[in-house]
């Protein structure tokens, strides 16, 4: 297969080295060009559980030339649209696409470029994270839970879960896999979103029963609103969870703080929190406490960058 990873940040080299690694032929596009450079001059470097470095292509999206079969989207949700756009001309009629980007509202914007009955969706909890241009950092372990959109593609998710595991990327072959996607947001909106705004780490936002309160708050607004889209959620089974979760990984600063005060970068902010208050007002739902996250988080952006 010719796999493109559209989007080679510190997920896409992730997939792109341990997909290369297990001999598949893989090209990663991406749009910055000091890492683009490092990454052509140097290889790609690992470091954290294992130390390596690789030669990999990397290019531009628009200097691809050659035809897809299967292009696996790691962009921030932000720079789908664009990205979708610049890699319109290597598809075909029959290029797979796989999106595993964290958030909701992302298979609306592929189906404007790839027919249904060719695009997977899934989620992922393996991590990783860019030391610096052309070096990533790749420790503990993760999976992936992916399904095609349509039963037709049914096989090809199949195959595509054999190549994921011979690279050890831990891949199963769920047959709903909306649920997962959902608690992913749920999680990334109640932590994300609230140590970004607060500076803080999830195990200080646990130390407040104000951080407990807000927590519940924005569970029952997700949870609410996923019942619209006929994805059940249990409330109560999402709140242990992100409460268990806090106590194993109390001082991680989740992503959201990673990008926005760590390295004033954008967030995804209107794919996570700012997502569930537009699908909410469509059935004509108040979702205050997700509005008020969302307008806190553009408001930091507008202040910090
Ligand atoms: P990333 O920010 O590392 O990379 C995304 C894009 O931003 C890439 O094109 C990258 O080259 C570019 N970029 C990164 N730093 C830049 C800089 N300083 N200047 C200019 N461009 C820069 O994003 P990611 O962490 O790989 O995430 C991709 C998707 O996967 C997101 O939807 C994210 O939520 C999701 N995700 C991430 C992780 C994780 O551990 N990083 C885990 C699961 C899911």
């Amino acid at each position: 297969l010719n796999i493109y990873i559209a989007g080679a940040g510190s997920m896409g080299c992730r997939f792109g080295y341990q997909l290369a690694k297990a001999n598949n032929k893989v090209t990663l596009l991406d749009e910055w060009e000091e890492h683009i450079t490092a990454i052509q001059s140097k290889g790609l470097s690992i470091t954290g559980d294992q130390e390596d470095n690789i030669d990999i292509p990397i290019m531009k999206p628009e200097e691809a030339d050659q035809s897809a079969d299967l292009i696996i989207l790691f962009t921030k949700a932000m720079q789908l649209p664009s990205m979708l756009q610049n890699i319109e001309h290597i598809m075909n009629e029959d290029t797979k696409v796989l999106c595993l980007l964290n958030g909701l509202g992302h298979l609306e914007e592929i189906q404007k470029y790839v027919p249904r009955e060719n695009i997977l969706m899934g989620v992922t909890i393996w991590t990783a994270q860019l030391e610096s241009p052309g070096k990533v950092k790749l420790s503990g372990q993760g999976g992936i839970n992916l399904q095609s959109v349509e039963k037709t593609g049914e096989t090809f998710g199949k195959d595509l879960i054999n190549i994921f595991n011979e690279a050890n990327l831990n891949a199963e072959y769920d047959q709903d896999v909306w649920p997962s996607i959902w608690r992913k947001v749920c999680v990334n909106g109640t932590m994300n979103s609230t140590c970004a705004l607060m500076d803080a780490n999830i195990s200080e936002v646990f130390s407040s029963s104000h951080g407990y309160n807000l927590v519940e708050k924005l569970i029952s607004e997700f949870v609410q609103v996923a019942a619209k889209e006929n994805v059940h959620l249990d409330a109560d089974e999402m709140y242990d969870y992100v409460v268990s979760a806090s106590k194993k990984v109390g001082d991680h600063y989740p992503s959201m703080h990673q990008d926005l005060i760590q390295n004033k970068r954008l967030t995804e902010i209107d794919y996570i929190n700012g997502a569930i208050v537009k699908i909410a007002q469509k059935y004509n739902l108040e979702t205050p406490y997700c509005e008020m996250m969302t307008e806190l988080i553009h408001l930091k952006e507008d202040i910090l960058l």
